[in-house]
Protein backbone atom coordinates (compact mmCIF):
# COMPACT_ATOMS: atom_id res chain seq x y z
CA UNK A 1 0.00 0.00 0.00
CA UNK A 2 1.32 3.51 -0.75
CA UNK A 3 0.81 5.51 2.46
CA UNK A 4 0.40 9.13 2.13
CA UNK A 5 3.52 9.63 4.31
CA UNK A 6 5.18 12.86 4.38
CA UNK A 7 8.04 13.78 1.63
CA UNK A 8 10.44 14.50 3.72
CA UNK A 9 9.80 11.58 6.18
CA UNK A 10 10.45 8.91 2.95
CA UNK A 11 12.86 6.03 3.48
CA UNK A 12 13.74 7.16 7.11
CA UNK A 13 15.22 4.55 9.54
CA UNK A 14 13.42 5.54 13.12
CA UNK A 15 16.17 7.06 15.43
CA UNK A 16 17.88 5.21 17.70
CA UNK A 17 21.08 3.61 18.84
CA UNK A 18 20.83 -0.30 18.80
CA UNK A 19 19.36 -1.63 22.01
CA UNK A 20 20.69 -4.87 22.81
CA UNK A 21 20.02 -7.09 26.10
CA UNK A 22 22.06 -7.14 29.08
CA UNK A 23 22.46 -10.97 28.34
CA UNK A 24 23.79 -10.37 24.55
CA UNK A 25 25.98 -7.50 25.95
CA UNK A 26 26.79 -7.29 29.52
CA UNK A 27 28.80 -3.61 29.07
CA UNK A 28 26.43 -1.21 28.08
CA UNK A 29 28.43 1.77 27.35
CA UNK A 30 25.89 3.46 24.55
CA UNK A 31 23.44 6.00 25.34
CA UNK A 32 25.14 7.59 28.50
CA UNK A 33 22.48 6.28 31.04
CA UNK A 34 23.47 6.51 34.89
CA UNK A 35 24.71 2.48 35.66
CA UNK A 36 23.35 2.48 39.46
CA UNK A 37 20.35 1.58 39.87
CA UNK A 38 17.67 3.25 42.28
CA UNK A 39 18.46 1.91 46.01
CA UNK A 40 15.65 -0.20 47.62
CA UNK A 41 14.68 2.49 50.17
CA UNK A 42 13.96 4.50 46.68
CA UNK A 43 12.06 1.81 45.44
CA UNK A 44 9.94 1.49 48.56
CA UNK A 45 9.16 4.88 48.21
CA UNK A 46 8.19 4.91 44.50
CA UNK A 47 6.08 1.93 45.15
CA UNK A 48 4.03 3.22 47.70
CA UNK A 49 3.40 7.06 45.36
CA UNK A 50 2.42 4.58 42.57
CA UNK A 51 -0.32 2.95 44.86
CA UNK A 52 -1.50 6.91 46.11
CA UNK A 53 -1.54 7.82 42.51
CA UNK A 54 -3.27 4.32 41.46
CA UNK A 55 -6.37 5.41 43.87
CA UNK A 56 -7.07 8.35 41.99
CA UNK A 57 -5.86 7.17 38.03
CA UNK A 58 -9.88 7.44 37.35
CA UNK A 59 -9.60 11.15 37.54
CA UNK A 60 -7.00 13.29 34.45
CA UNK A 61 -4.08 14.27 36.39
CA UNK A 62 -3.02 17.63 37.46
CA UNK A 63 -2.29 18.79 33.27
CA UNK A 64 -0.35 22.28 35.40
CA UNK A 65 1.71 19.96 36.76
CA UNK A 66 1.65 22.19 39.74
CA UNK A 67 3.03 20.19 43.01
CA UNK A 68 5.66 18.83 40.25
CA UNK A 69 6.65 22.29 39.18
CA UNK A 70 7.12 23.62 42.58
CA UNK A 71 9.29 20.26 44.05
CA UNK A 72 11.43 20.65 40.13
CA UNK A 73 12.25 24.73 40.79
CA UNK A 74 13.02 24.10 44.35
CA UNK A 75 15.54 21.48 42.97
CA UNK A 76 16.79 24.17 40.09
CA UNK A 77 17.00 27.36 43.07
CA UNK A 78 18.92 30.21 41.15
CA UNK A 79 15.43 32.27 42.24
CA UNK A 80 13.54 30.16 39.60
CA UNK A 81 9.68 30.18 40.24
CA UNK A 82 7.53 27.65 39.91
CA UNK A 83 5.51 29.38 37.03
CA UNK A 84 8.84 29.56 35.21
CA UNK A 85 9.12 25.52 34.95
CA UNK A 86 7.78 23.00 32.55
CA UNK A 87 7.86 19.27 32.19
CA UNK A 88 7.15 16.85 29.92
CA UNK A 89 7.86 13.33 29.14
CA UNK A 90 11.77 13.34 28.60
CA UNK A 91 13.48 16.82 27.31
CA UNK A 92 12.84 15.38 24.04
CA UNK A 93 9.26 16.19 24.24
CA UNK A 94 10.14 19.59 26.36
CA UNK A 95 12.21 20.65 22.90
CA UNK A 96 9.38 19.15 20.35
CA UNK A 97 7.26 21.55 22.50
CA UNK A 98 9.67 24.36 22.02
CA UNK A 99 9.58 23.66 18.10
CA UNK A 100 5.63 23.16 17.79
CA UNK A 101 5.43 27.09 19.50
CA UNK A 102 8.47 28.80 18.36
CA UNK A 103 9.27 26.86 15.23
CA UNK A 104 6.55 25.89 12.42
CA UNK A 105 6.42 26.67 7.85
CA UNK A 106 9.03 29.59 6.82
CA UNK A 107 10.87 29.82 10.40
CA UNK A 108 13.91 28.30 11.10
CA UNK A 109 16.04 26.60 14.03
CA UNK A 110 20.20 26.57 14.04
CA UNK A 111 22.42 24.30 15.78
CA UNK A 112 26.01 24.10 15.53
CA UNK A 113 27.70 20.36 14.42
CA UNK A 114 28.86 18.03 15.32
CA UNK A 115 25.86 17.98 17.85
CA UNK A 116 22.75 15.60 18.98
CA UNK A 117 21.70 13.94 15.93
CA UNK A 118 17.73 14.31 17.26
CA UNK A 119 17.58 17.94 16.91
CA UNK A 120 17.44 18.02 13.44
CA UNK A 121 14.62 15.91 13.59
CA UNK A 122 12.38 17.96 16.02
CA UNK A 123 13.12 21.02 13.15
CA UNK A 124 11.51 18.19 10.24
CA UNK A 125 8.08 16.53 12.86
CA UNK A 126 7.47 20.79 13.57
CA UNK A 127 7.95 21.37 9.88
CA UNK A 128 10.63 23.96 10.83
CA UNK A 129 13.84 24.73 8.35
CA UNK A 130 16.76 23.69 9.65
CA UNK A 131 20.49 25.47 9.70
CA UNK A 132 23.25 24.07 11.21
CA UNK A 133 26.81 26.29 11.40
CA UNK A 134 29.95 24.50 12.95
CA UNK A 135 32.35 23.98 15.67
CA UNK A 136 35.48 24.08 15.72
CA UNK A 137 38.24 20.96 15.42
CA UNK A 138 38.29 21.04 19.46
CA UNK A 139 34.91 21.21 19.16
CA UNK A 140 33.87 24.48 21.04
CA UNK A 141 32.22 27.08 20.07
CA UNK A 142 33.60 30.48 18.07
CA UNK A 143 31.27 33.21 19.38
CA UNK A 144 31.28 35.14 16.39
CA UNK A 145 30.61 32.55 13.98
CA UNK A 146 27.63 31.80 16.27
CA UNK A 147 26.04 35.30 16.04
CA UNK A 148 26.91 35.49 12.16
CA UNK A 149 25.16 32.26 11.71
CA UNK A 150 22.17 33.49 13.86
CA UNK A 151 22.18 37.06 11.98
CA UNK A 152 22.43 35.76 8.44
CA UNK A 153 19.72 33.15 9.44
CA UNK A 154 17.33 34.48 12.13
CA UNK A 155 16.20 31.73 13.80
CA UNK A 156 12.89 31.67 16.16
CA UNK A 157 14.96 28.64 17.95
CA UNK A 158 18.44 28.03 18.50
CA UNK A 159 19.99 24.99 19.84
CA UNK A 160 23.10 24.73 22.01
CA UNK A 161 23.58 22.36 24.29
CA UNK A 162 26.15 22.59 26.84
CA UNK A 163 27.99 20.07 27.47
CA UNK A 164 27.20 19.12 23.90
CA UNK A 165 26.46 15.92 22.49
CA UNK A 166 28.27 13.59 21.17
CA UNK A 167 31.54 15.61 22.50
CA UNK A 168 31.30 16.38 25.84
CA UNK A 169 31.90 20.30 25.44
CA UNK A 170 30.48 22.48 27.92
CA UNK A 171 29.71 26.57 27.03
CA UNK A 172 31.15 29.42 28.62
CA UNK A 173 28.22 32.23 30.19
CA UNK A 174 29.34 34.97 27.25
CA UNK A 175 28.65 32.55 24.67
CA UNK A 176 25.71 31.94 26.12
CA UNK A 177 24.57 35.87 26.33
CA UNK A 178 26.00 36.88 22.76
CA UNK A 179 24.07 34.13 21.11
CA UNK A 180 21.02 34.98 23.45
CA UNK A 181 21.44 38.64 22.74
CA UNK A 182 21.71 37.91 18.60
CA UNK A 183 19.03 35.87 19.15
CA UNK A 184 16.90 38.35 20.58
CA UNK A 185 17.35 40.76 17.80
CA UNK A 186 15.11 39.59 15.58
CA UNK A 187 12.81 37.71 18.31
CA UNK A 188 14.07 34.52 18.40
CA UNK A 189 14.56 32.34 21.89
CA UNK A 190 17.94 30.49 22.94
CA UNK A 191 17.74 26.93 24.49
CA UNK A 192 20.64 25.81 26.03
CA UNK A 193 20.11 21.83 26.50
CA UNK A 194 22.01 20.44 29.61
CA UNK A 195 20.76 17.49 30.08
CA UNK A 196 24.14 16.53 31.16
CA UNK A 197 24.30 19.94 33.41
CA UNK A 198 24.85 18.29 36.66
CA UNK A 199 28.12 16.59 35.11
CA UNK A 200 29.77 19.39 34.58
CA UNK A 201 33.82 20.19 35.83
CA UNK A 202 34.31 22.06 38.89
CA UNK A 203 34.26 26.06 37.47
CA UNK A 204 32.10 25.06 34.45
CA UNK A 205 28.98 27.67 34.75
CA UNK A 206 25.46 26.77 34.48
CA UNK A 207 22.92 28.51 32.01
CA UNK A 208 20.69 29.30 34.92
CA UNK A 209 23.30 31.88 36.62
CA UNK A 210 22.04 34.54 33.73
CA UNK A 211 19.10 33.41 33.30
CA UNK A 212 17.02 35.95 35.04
CA UNK A 213 18.31 38.68 33.21
CA UNK A 214 17.73 37.22 29.97
CA UNK A 215 14.95 37.09 28.93
CA UNK A 216 14.74 34.57 25.68
CA UNK A 217 16.97 31.90 27.33
CA UNK A 218 15.46 28.61 27.82
CA UNK A 219 17.75 26.05 30.03
CA UNK A 220 16.28 22.32 30.25
CA UNK A 221 16.86 19.42 31.80
CA UNK A 222 16.00 15.86 32.56
CA UNK A 223 15.94 13.07 35.17
CA UNK A 224 16.94 10.22 31.99
CA UNK A 225 21.16 10.88 33.28
CA UNK A 226 22.18 12.59 36.57
CA UNK A 227 19.24 11.32 38.07
CA UNK A 228 19.35 7.67 36.89
CA UNK A 229 15.59 7.64 36.14
CA UNK A 230 16.06 6.89 32.00
CA UNK A 231 13.33 4.73 32.36
CA UNK A 232 10.99 7.55 34.10
CA UNK A 233 10.81 9.63 30.92
CA UNK A 234 10.60 13.33 32.93
CA UNK A 235 12.28 16.53 31.09
CA UNK A 236 11.16 19.81 32.37
CA UNK A 237 13.59 23.42 31.53
CA UNK A 238 13.94 27.09 33.17
CA UNK A 239 12.37 29.72 31.18
CA UNK A 240 10.24 33.19 31.59
CA UNK A 241 6.37 32.71 32.74
CA UNK A 242 5.68 34.08 28.95
CA UNK A 243 7.78 30.56 26.81
CA UNK A 244 5.97 28.04 30.11
CA UNK A 245 2.45 29.94 29.28
CA UNK A 246 3.48 29.50 25.01
CA UNK A 247 4.06 25.93 25.62
CA UNK A 248 0.80 25.13 27.88
CA UNK A 249 -0.81 25.84 24.55
CA UNK A 250 0.98 23.30 22.58
CA UNK A 251 0.92 20.39 24.92
CA UNK A 252 -1.75 17.74 24.18
CA UNK A 253 -4.13 17.35 27.15
CA UNK A 254 -2.91 15.91 30.25
CA UNK A 255 0.21 14.89 28.84
CA UNK A 256 1.87 14.01 32.03
CA UNK A 257 1.04 10.92 33.55
CA UNK A 258 0.06 11.13 36.88
CA UNK A 259 2.47 8.41 37.70
CA UNK A 260 5.28 10.14 36.32
CA UNK A 261 4.03 13.21 38.44
CA UNK A 262 4.44 11.13 41.40
CA UNK A 263 7.07 9.37 40.91
CA UNK A 264 9.12 12.28 39.63
CA UNK A 265 8.18 13.61 43.35
CA UNK A 266 9.68 10.81 44.74
CA UNK A 267 13.03 11.07 42.65
CA UNK A 268 13.32 14.77 43.77
CA UNK A 269 12.90 14.17 47.82
CA UNK A 270 15.85 11.93 47.02
CA UNK A 271 17.62 13.77 44.85
CA UNK A 272 20.89 13.90 47.44
CA UNK A 273 20.91 10.01 47.10
CA UNK A 274 20.45 10.04 43.01
CA UNK A 275 22.51 12.53 42.42
CA UNK A 276 25.48 11.08 45.21
CA UNK A 277 26.86 9.07 42.23
CA UNK A 278 27.45 11.34 40.22
CA UNK A 279 30.54 12.58 41.84
CA UNK A 280 32.01 9.27 41.45
CA UNK A 281 30.99 9.20 37.60
CA UNK A 282 32.65 12.49 37.37
CA UNK A 283 36.33 11.24 39.23
CA UNK A 284 35.60 7.96 36.37
CA UNK A 285 35.04 10.09 33.22
CA UNK A 286 38.16 12.06 34.18
CA UNK A 287 40.36 8.88 34.89
CA UNK A 288 38.65 7.52 31.11
CA UNK A 289 39.70 10.68 29.45
CA UNK A 290 43.55 10.46 30.90
CA UNK A 291 43.66 6.65 30.09
CA UNK A 292 42.18 7.30 26.44
CA UNK A 293 45.17 10.11 26.16
CA UNK A 294 47.29 7.59 27.94
CA UNK A 295 46.83 5.37 24.86
CA UNK A 296 47.68 8.13 22.36
CA UNK A 297 44.18 8.32 21.45
CA UNK A 298 42.52 12.09 21.14
CA UNK A 299 39.63 12.34 23.45
CA UNK A 300 37.53 15.58 23.78
CA UNK A 301 37.69 17.65 27.13
CA UNK A 302 34.22 16.83 28.96
CA UNK A 303 32.07 18.15 31.21
CA UNK A 304 29.35 15.31 30.48
CA UNK A 305 29.59 11.59 32.03
CA UNK A 306 31.00 10.09 28.68
CA UNK A 307 34.04 10.41 26.39
CA UNK A 308 34.43 11.25 22.75
CA UNK A 309 37.56 9.79 21.51
CA UNK A 310 39.61 8.59 18.47
CA UNK A 311 39.86 9.06 15.51
CA UNK A 312 39.84 5.55 13.64
CA UNK A 313 40.67 4.93 9.98
CA UNK A 314 37.93 2.15 10.34
CA UNK A 315 35.83 3.53 13.68
CA UNK A 316 33.10 0.71 12.55
CA UNK A 317 35.83 -2.15 13.13
CA UNK A 318 36.64 -0.81 16.64
CA UNK A 319 32.58 -0.42 17.50
CA UNK A 320 32.53 -3.86 16.54
CA UNK A 321 35.44 -5.43 18.07
CA UNK A 322 34.26 -4.00 21.40
CA UNK A 323 30.75 -5.37 21.04
CA UNK A 324 32.62 -8.79 20.04
CA UNK A 325 34.27 -8.81 23.76
CA UNK A 326 30.73 -7.53 25.15
CA UNK A 327 31.54 -4.10 25.05
CA UNK A 328 28.53 -2.03 23.52
CA UNK A 329 29.54 2.26 22.74
CA UNK A 330 28.38 4.68 20.17
CA UNK A 331 29.11 4.59 16.74
CA UNK A 332 28.40 8.74 16.35
CA UNK A 333 29.86 12.30 15.62
CA UNK A 334 32.32 13.30 12.71
CA UNK A 335 33.58 10.13 11.24
CA UNK A 336 36.77 8.17 12.67
CA UNK A 337 35.13 9.13 16.65
CA UNK A 338 33.81 7.01 19.30
CA UNK A 339 31.76 8.06 22.00
CA UNK A 340 31.78 5.87 25.37
CA UNK A 341 29.69 6.31 28.55
CA UNK A 342 31.10 6.58 31.54
CA UNK A 343 30.13 3.44 34.14
CA UNK A 344 30.86 1.74 37.15
CA UNK A 345 34.77 1.22 37.86
CA UNK A 346 34.25 -2.72 36.77
CA UNK A 347 32.54 -1.71 33.59
CA UNK A 348 35.14 0.70 32.79
CA UNK A 349 38.14 -1.59 33.49
CA UNK A 350 36.38 -3.91 30.88
CA UNK A 351 36.43 -0.91 28.14
CA UNK A 352 39.67 -0.48 28.56
CA UNK A 353 40.76 -4.46 28.26
CA UNK A 354 38.37 -4.76 25.50
CA UNK A 355 39.92 -1.56 23.62
CA UNK A 356 43.39 -2.48 24.43
CA UNK A 357 42.57 -6.11 22.70
CA UNK A 358 41.13 -4.27 20.06
CA UNK A 359 44.00 -2.35 18.39
CA UNK A 360 46.80 -4.80 19.51
C1 LIG B 1 19.99 12.34 26.65
C2 LIG B 1 19.81 13.71 26.10
C3 LIG B 1 18.65 14.42 26.35
C4 LIG B 1 17.61 13.90 27.29
O1 LIG B 1 16.63 13.20 26.72
P1 LIG B 1 15.38 12.73 27.57
O2 LIG B 1 14.29 12.82 26.59
O3 LIG B 1 15.19 13.69 28.71
O4 LIG B 1 15.69 11.36 28.05
C5 LIG B 1 18.53 15.71 25.86
N1 LIG B 1 19.51 16.27 25.14
C6 LIG B 1 20.65 15.62 24.88
C7 LIG B 1 21.73 16.31 24.13
C8 LIG B 1 20.82 14.31 25.33
O5 LIG B 1 21.94 13.66 25.04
Amino acid sequence: MDLPLREELRGIEPYGAPQLSPDVVPVQLNVNENPYPPSEAVVADVARAVADATRTLNRYPDRELVALREDLAAYLGHGVRPSQVWAANGSNEVMLQLLQAFGGPGRTAVSFAPTYSMYPEYARDAVTGWVVGHREDDFSLDVDHAVAVVKEHQPTVVLLPSPNNPTGTALPLDTVTAVAAATAGHGGVLVVDEAYGEFRREGTPSALEVLAETPNLVVTRTMSKAFAMAGLRLGYLAASEEVCDALRVVRLPYHLSAVTQAVARVALRHADELLARVDDLRRERDRTVQWLRGQGLTVADSDANYAFFGTFPDRHAVWQGLLDRGVLVRETGPDGWLRVSVGTREEMARFQQALTEVRR
